[in-house]
């Protein structure tokens, strides 16, 4: 069993793909081809936004919309506690410094009762300025924008969506995407939406970042390439990588972002008397980068990601340290703020094997084993 079975997902596109890379190989317009404006207008179309901004990965579509507000030295971003080390280490790069928010032990998401008091703090103290909050959709659930924008509009901050894993999930119909002042995702091969190498992209409705993004992106370009009006990034793109995502948009829109939804609903109806799975809000729909399940405590999770190996099923700790734990922020003082959420997490999660094409036979067995081993344990 595979933890997320690209293979059978190529196998079943691999027509059309080839004959999309085929396309490409044939005008060998590897940088910035058709492909590339032709997947933005889909991508800025699916998520309801004026633009879409392509680029090199998930992590550089973060660090351009902070490059592009001029976060710098002195300002401070809240960064929830529990996500994937690049959320944190995009403000490291632009030499302000990130404020770990705890998350809400529901929805794993950041919580709106920490960022405030988070925010207090930092205004309290008066060395630093508030300037953007960013929000992880983790695990496919848009975070809580409705509490998330009365906060940044009372405190004049701008709100950076990272929807690396948030991608087709939507609140209200309303997409992942299209909740940031500034959005980004990744196409990292196994997020919700993904490619065969790296990729990213970045949304808004606001024209004038567009055009400062689609110049951050390459070299700070103005007129042209070589006429440079700013410090920027190489950060494209590739003609291949849009041909493939432009094969999987359509896949991912008209089967696999339900696909998955059933696969998570066959696992939640499984597995909700015997272990804690993170909530999705009434109004929310999730596009579940993860089938993440919480366990008593950090033995009984370890005992139970060993057992699993040994049936020849495969599983993740999404993740096993809090950002303010990492040793790259250990000059940073965090002691003033709580963090028993995330720690409590970080000991006690499990991702399950989660992805479109997973049989019912497969999650079955899954969850047999997974409730065979809770039995044991009592
Ligand atoms: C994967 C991920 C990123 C980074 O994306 P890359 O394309 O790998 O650079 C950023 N934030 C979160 C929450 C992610 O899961």
């Amino acid at each position: 069993m595979q933890f997320r079975d690209l293979q059978k997902q190529y196998q079943i596109l691999k027509e059309e793909i080839d004959r999309e890379i085929q396309a490409v190989l044939d005008t060998s317009n590897y940088i910035s081809g058709s492909q590339v404006s032709e997947l933005e207008a889909q991508l800025a179309d699916y998520v309801g936004v004026r633009h879409c901004i392509s680029c090199a990965n998930g992590t550089d579509a973060l660090q351009l919309a902070l490059m592009v507000w001029g976060v710098g030295e002195g300002d401070a971003i809240f960064v929830p506690d529990f996500t994937f080390f690049s959320t944190g280490e995009v403000v490291s790069a632009c030499q302000a410094t990130p404020i770990f928010v705890d998350v809400d032990p529901a929805t794993y998401n950041m919580s709106s009762v920490s960022l405030e008091q988070a925010i207090q703090k930092v205004v309290a103290q008066g060395k630093l300025i508030p300037k953007v909050i960013i929000p992880v959709d983790l695990f496919g659930q848009p975070a809580d924008y409705d509490t998330l924008h009365l906060i940044a509009k009372k405190y004049n901050m701008h709100i950076l969506e990272d929807g690396a894993q948030g991608f087709g999930g939507s609140i209200r119909g309303k997409k992942s995407g299209a909740f940031g002042d500034i959005a980004t995702t990744s196409f990292f091969p196994a997020k919700p939406l993904g490619c065969y190498g790296d990729g990213g992209a970045i949304f808004t409705d606001n024209d004038e970042w567009a055009d400062l993004l689609r110049s951050y992106r390459i070299h700070g370009k103005g007129e042209s390439k070589y006429d440079n009006v700013r410090i920027g990034m190489n950060s494209r793109l590739d003609t291949v990588q849009a041909a493939i995502l432009k094969v999987k948009l359509k896949a991912f829109a008209e089967s696999e972002l339900e696909a998955v939804n059933c696969v998570a609903r066959q696992y939640s109806d499984a597995l909700k008397e015997s272990v804690m799975i993170p909530v999705v809000q009434k109004d929310s729909y999730s596009s579940w980068a993860q089938c993440t399940i919480q366990l008593q405590d950090s033995t009984v999770r370890n005992t139970l990601q060993q057992y699993l190996k040994e049936k020849g099923i495969p599983s993740m700790v999404y993740y096993s340290k809090p950002m303010h734990l990492q040793r790259v922020f250990a000059h940073i003082d965090y002691s003033e703020y709580v963090y028993d959420v995330t720690n409590q997490l970080c000991d006690t999660v499990l991702s399950l094997p989660m992805h479109p094409y997973m049989s019912t036979e497969d999650v079955d067995f899954v969850v047999q084993e997974v409730k065979g081993f809770l039995k044991g344990k009592l």
